[in-house]
């Protein structure tokens, strides 16, 4: 059985690891990176430089899996056929997409060209390098940063970059710059319940930091956004970085006529998280429509996309095998949310569906926790 992995993401990565070497099995994983990004750490690497890669080759040891790194054009499930940039065609029986999401500009005018987003390491780079420009003396532009979208990746960058301004502040002895957070929705944060909510706004204000909820990004240039309410009320913010966290679409990448796609681009998937209409294609991450429980979509996130993975990983081997696929059963385990440094808020699922909610250290301990679990799940 011929098998393509596309993507050594959350996803991706979940499933080559849970395979294991078999006689009528062959197995390609096709990633263009040589390494695996910790996507949820990547706001530390924006703020502070910070290592958030693992080289991908030692962790496939003992897979059977065989890597290329190469980067993928179009799938057509149709014809059964993976092309490459490069110009190849690879062909297979099974495959599983986990290619990831794109950031979502929603057309607002010049901001795909004037923003940087948050999705790759040379983004966390291009914001390190303006922090570390705007604190140096020669630095005659515009200092503030303003962050469009206050989900979890828009309040993890702009508090790790708060704290940052505060240690080369000190060290350099210039002011801080300001940063603004920009959220059409009224509310930050809005998968947390209000206290935890609360909390993170507090940490937000301690920070300075410019919380504009009910605020619309209308329009970005090189320097600038425009923002509006609801009443209509227009304000112009000078900038000297635009970051846009505000929204991802499932990076649209398969063809098939058969293909279903729902809300975000995301692909419609039965309860053994294949496409629907092509069960040789699983589809698995933020591009996999999944539905939970009680219907409704499972959330992209890296703890849902590494279940689907590690799920998949299996159902292959049980396929080699010639038995049953296990159904997708989605749990959320918790929900942390890094506020700088060692502050954090979240909340972890105890028995009989009861919600610890934690603030602090502990927090933050916790969401250390969940990233060294999923380290030890691939290793
Ligand atoms: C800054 C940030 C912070 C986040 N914080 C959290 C958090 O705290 N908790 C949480 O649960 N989730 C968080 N998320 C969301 C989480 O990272 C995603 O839900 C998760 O990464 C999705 O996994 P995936 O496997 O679908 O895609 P990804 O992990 O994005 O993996 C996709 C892989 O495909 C590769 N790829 C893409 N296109 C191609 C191509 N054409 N050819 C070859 N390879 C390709 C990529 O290089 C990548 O390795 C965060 C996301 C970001 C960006």
């Amino acid at each position: 059985m011929k098998t393509l992995i596309l993507g050594a993401g959350y996803s991706g990565l979940a499933v080559a690891t849970k395979m294991k070497p078999a006689p009528n099995l062959e197995s390609l994983l096709i990633e263009q990176n040589a390494y695996h990004v910790f996507y949820t750490r990547l706001h530390e690497a924006a703020a502070h430089n910070t290592r958030v890669t693992l080289p991908l080759a030692p962790l496939l040891r003992g897979t059977g899996v065989q890597m290329e790194q190469a980067q993928v054009d179009v799938v057509d499930v149709d014809a059964r056929e993976v092309t490459l940039k490069d110009g190849r065609v690879l062909t297979y029986d099974t495959l599983v997409i986990g290619l990831g999401s794109v950031t979502n500009f929603y057309r607002i005018p010049g901001l795909y060209e004037n923003a940087t987003e948050l999705k790759q390491l040379s983004d966390a780079d291009e914001i390190f390098t303006f922090v570390n420009r705007a604190f140096s003396s020669e630095y005659q532009g515009q200092r503030d940063i303003v962050v469009g979208g206050a989900g979890l990746t828009g309040v993890e960058l702009v508090t790790e970059l708060a704290q940052r301004a505060v240690l080369l502040s000190k060290e350099r002895g210039l002011p801080p710059f300001q940063i603004h957070l920009v959220e059409a929705g009224p509310k930050i944060l809005p998968v947390l319940d209000d206290a935890l909510r609360a909390k993170a706004m507090q940490t937000l204000e301690e920070y300075g930091i410019n919380v504009l909820t009910g605020h619309r990004l209308m329009q970005a240039t090189a320097d600038s956004v425009t923002v509006q309410t609801s009443d209509g009320t227009q304000k112009v913010i000078p900038a000297g970085k635009i970051i846009w966290t505000g929204g991802i679409q499932a990076r649209d990448i398969v063809r098939g006529e058969r293909i279903e796609k729902g809300p975000g681009g995301r692909i419609a998937v039965d309860e053994f998280l294949r496409a629907k209409g092509y069960p040789e294609v699983f589809i698995v991450g933020d591009m996999g429509l999944a539905l939970n429980q009680e219907g409704k979509p499972v959330p992209t996130t890296a703890q849902h996309a590494g279940q689907q993975g590690r799920l998949t990983g299996k159902n292959i081997m049980r396929l080699s095998r010639g038995d049953e696929l296990e159904p997708y059963e989605p749990t959320t385990l918790g929900e942390f949310v890094s506020l700088g440094g060692l502050m954090a808020v979240g909340w972890m699922k105890l028995p009989w569906n009861q919600k610890l909610a934690m603030t602090g250290g502990l927090a933050h301990v916790m969401k250390r926790a969940s990233e060294w679990r999923w380290r030890v799940s691939i290793e």
